[in-house]
């Protein structure tokens, strides 16, 4: 089928949630897609994060062929060995101690604020379910997860939403203590705000919110849905602050394509859960935790995580160099790349689209980078000509 005519299926039968580009992606190679008419775009976005070794690795096809082979789903009243091996990977790596899998990041997060208030529940009883989140956040599309999210746009049509959140303003400690009464179970941040611009956390914020939480017996909840799975140059964002979370969140880049979510509990909130109080019918597939499983044994090297820290400082300084006078500033860490630029980036993504190359927006004025972390010197090198061109 020709683009034309997956896009006439597709407004015949799809409910129209999303503004589409024109493209259907037909194959690709790292971060090379050829679309559905043979046309050939660098992919700056590995599809929101998701791709995180690019299309079609052959390590990774090779781990999702051998389960499949085997046995594709099992149901959780059994154990599934790629599951628990992921789950020991995100362990040592993470500090906290145990995981429980789910297949989206909204329901990573559904899942973490269910612990948060659980946890509380069983110290201090009820009247202690309040989660602080920050505003411009982005945490998911379910009825809970959009009122979690700090954005007016978020919370219109679908009332009631469910209630016991409030969002203070990002990095302002003054605003946080103020809205920390004794309702307060959790803190729920994103390290970098994704969806909401690129956005920075400052360390000695974190520092102070981790204290905070501390002395008051208040867990912090990272998501990590954007930012984990090497994304920003380490294996989780969080350990740029040097503190560790009581909860985090995965899901977009850690199953290298295929869907999955996961939440984990560190000491305070690792047994919160027990039997019956939590659980999905996909989540813990073995085809997808195969996945997984060799996207976390391949990013978690210390020369990958160094490889993405070098690649989007050499992303950003190639395009900087050729001087866009549309790009105002720039911002973020590894291959999550923010350009705050003059004008309206939806107008960028589709100069750029036309010229063959994909990228994201966030916010209201930022271009957003994603690109595949194994993407090589070469395709950056081509994309950033045409980006610069779109912005010059
Ligand atoms: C994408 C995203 C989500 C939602 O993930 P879904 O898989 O779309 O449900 C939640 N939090 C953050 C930070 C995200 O970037």
């Amino acid at each position: 089928m020709t683009t034309n005519e997956i896009k006439s299926l597709d407004q015949q039968y799809l409910m129209a949630t999303y503004g589409r580009l024109d493209i259907a992606p037909k194959s690709g190679k790292n971060a090379t897609m050829i679309d559905a008419d043979g046309r050939e775009y660098i992919d700056f976005t590995s599809g929101i994060g998701v791709n995180s070794l690019g299309y079609c690795d052959e390590g990774w096809i090779k781990a999702v062929e051998a389960q499949l082979h085997q046995i594709q789903h099992m149901c959780n009243y059994y154990y599934c060995e790629s599951a628990a091996k992921v789950g020991e990977q995100l362990v040592k790596l993470s500090g906290l101690e145990k995981v429980f899998f789910g297949n989206s990041g909204a329901e990573a997060n559904e899942g973490a604020i269910k612990l948060a208030r659980k946890y509380s529940y069983d110290k201090y009883g009820e009247g202690r379910a309040t989660i602080i989140t920050l505003q411009s956040s982005f945490h998911g599309r379910t009825i809970t997860t959009l009122a979690a999210t700090g954005q007016d746009v978020f919370h219109q049509y679908f009332y009631p939403f469910t209630t016991g959140f409030k969002h203070v303003p990002a990095n302002d400690l003054d605003a946080l203590r103020e809205a920390l009464t004794a309702d307060v179970c959790a803190i729920m941040a994103e390290p970098i705000q994704g969806e909401g611009g690129v956005n920075m956390l400052d360390t000695d914020y974190i520092k102070a919110v981790r204290e905070i939480c501390d002395e008051r017996d208040i867990l912090l909840i990272f998501d990590e849905v954007q930012t984990g799975v090497g994304r920003t140059g380490k294996f989780f964002a969080y350990e740029h602050f040097g503190i560790l979370p009581d909860i985090v969140t995965l899901a977009k880049g850690l199953g290298g394509g295929l869907p999955i979510g996961a939440f984990l509990g560190g000491a305070k909130a690792a047994n919160t859960l027990g039997g019956g109080m939590h659980g999905t019918t996909f989540g813990a597939n073995p085809v997808v935790t195969a996945g997984a499983l060799e996207v976390i044994a391949r990013v978690s090297k210390p020369e990958f995580l160094a490889s993405v820290t070098e690649k989007g400082t050499y992303l950003a300084k190639a395009l900087m160099d050729k001087k866009p006078s549309k790009v105002k500033s720039v911002r973020g860490r590894g291959l999550m790349l923010g350009f705050q630029v003059e004008g309206n980036p939806k107008d960028y993504l589709h100069d750029c689209a036309d010229n063959g190359l994909l990228v994201l927006t966030a916010g209201k004025d930022v271009i957003r980078l994603l690109p595949p972390l194994t993407i090589t010197k070469e395709e950056i090198d081509r994309g950033v000509e045409i980006l610069a061109n779109v912005l010059k």
